[in-house]
């Protein structure tokens, strides 16, 4: 038997004790213990008694046939450590919560500020016709898209260049475009037209930052972004906001359905 974990043992005084000098410390252990009433098994919270009536230590995972048996096991070195690592696991899980606690509530305060809202993915019905002025010839698009679902007031849009898409945006629009050469290349195979276009001149045409990027949004829905050339300017007025004949958008509150028509210049 170990004694050097033994109160007021000093290191190195232990030896090895027969039965008899165990149950003599081991009693004088208990008396010592009663004594200093420090002992109370109903406040203790890891004893408790099981259905056989028999102690148990909750923390060591040990049993007591009698309180003095448990006692005893109070004042050893194995529960003394296991309340050392309980208390360690405590504070651990307490500054764990306390982490916890303030990165929650550095989320709910975030959130208030941010604009929250359930995508329900793109809108499905929309129309995009190329169309032309009978009178001054100029060509464009008239854009009818339908948001049944809309939650603001009326959708608003905004064209913006190559440059001022999110990097993210840039790599979608850059696979449409190439998606759309592509498409366009097998048509003059389909036509029978030998294919003689020159490289370095294909890929100028198709270069993104050519084109203009228009982009629709209506909450809930996901932003559109439909690709529009940019070889001649629109045809629209200087002041933001304003509409003229050639450039003009409208909102159909009834049949949840949004206009918008423009034209380039010749
Ligand atoms: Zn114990």
């Amino acid at each position: 038997m170990d004694y050097s974990g033994r109160v007021n043992s000093k290191k190195g005084a232990g030896g090895i004790a027969s039965t008899e000098e165990s149950n003599i410390y081991t009693k004088k252990r208990v008396q010592e213990l009663l004594a200093t009433h420090i002992l109370d098994l109903d406040n203790d919270p890891y004893v408790f008694r099981n259905h056989l009536g028999i102690l148990e230590c909750k923390l060591c995972l040990t049993t007591h046939n009698n309180e003095s048996s448990y006692i005893s096991h109070l004042g050893g070195r194995k529960h003394h450590l296991n309340l050392e690592r309980r208390r360690i696991l405590d504070e651990k899980q307490n500054l764990q919560l306390k982490y916890q606690q303030k990165i929650e509530n550095q989320i709910s305060i975030s959130n208030v500020e941010k604009r929250n809202w359930n995508k329900i993915g793109k809108p499905i019905d929309y129309k995009i016709i190329k169309i032309r002025d009978p009178k001054t010839l100029q060509i464009g698009f008239l854009i009818s898209c339908k948001f049944p679902k809309i939650i603001i007031d009326e959708p608003f849009f905004t064209i913006m260049s190559f440059y001022e898409l999110t990097s993210k945006n840039q790599n979608l629009c850059i696979k449409e475009i190439t998606k759309l050469k592509k498409s366009e290349n097998n048509e003059e195979h389909v036509e029978g037209a030998e294919d003689e276009v020159e490289e370095d001149e294909d890929d100028e045409e198709y270069e993104p930052t050519k084109f203009q990027y228009l982009i629709i949004s209506a909450e809930p829905y996901d932003n559109i972004a439909i690709i529009i050339p940019n070889k001649n300017e629109i045809d629209k007025p200087q002041d933001e906001n304003k509409m003229s004949d050639t450039y003009w958008w409208y909102w159909d509150k009834d049949t949840k359905e949004f206009y918008l028509q423009f034209l380039y210049k010749n």
